[in-house]
């Protein structure tokens, strides 16, 4: 098991420092701002929907503070990776088992459902990093509601 987290933690610190999907979308028609007051994380998400299918995302994280922090911005680039070219109800159930994950509420959700997202799962073992980590689903889930309004951790539930 050591060399499992040890790789996981490798695939977070490679995704901080070479973050994928790291951009503006121009032609984006779903937004959203995270924050995760706590650490001073900052998210804004670019969303292209077309019918149900999330065709490209991108994001960026300057916060007033400057960047996010490096499970912040690992799990943004992790997130938008995975759920590209998924529809909306795949994002949500990934989503759900990133959150399970996470927060080891249904007993770790399976790693082969998770792929690379399972590099996350280390963050259970610090949980004031848990909202860091769950920062791009909440914008996620924000920016596929389509209702604009900026999403805080501190204002979810979880
Ligand atoms: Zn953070």
């Amino acid at each position: 098991m050591a060399d499992l987290a040890e790789l996981y933690q490798q695939v977070i610190i490679e995704h901080s420092r070479s973050p994928r999907n790291f951009r503006r979308l121009p032609d984006a028609n779903r937004t959203a701002q995270g924050d995760n007051p706590l650490c001073g994380d900052h998210i804004d998400l670019f969303v292209r929907v077309e019918g149900d299918r999330i065709t490209d995302i991108g994001f960026q994280d300057a916060g007033v503070n400057g960047r996010s922090c490096a499970i912040s911005r690992a799990s943004a680039s992790l997130m938008t990776g995975a759920v590209q070219g998924r529809t909306a109800a795949e994002a949500e159930r990934l989503f759900a088992a990133v959150h399970d994950m996470l927060t080891g509420s249904s007993g770790g959700a399976d790693p082969k459902t998770l792929g690379k997202l399972a590099a996350l799962g280390g963050v259970r073992q610090f949980p004031s990093r848990v909202k860091c980590a769950s920062l791009s689903w909440h914008a996620l889930r924000a920016a596929l509601k389509g209702d604009g309004a900026p999403v805080s951790t501190e204002s979810a539930k979880d």
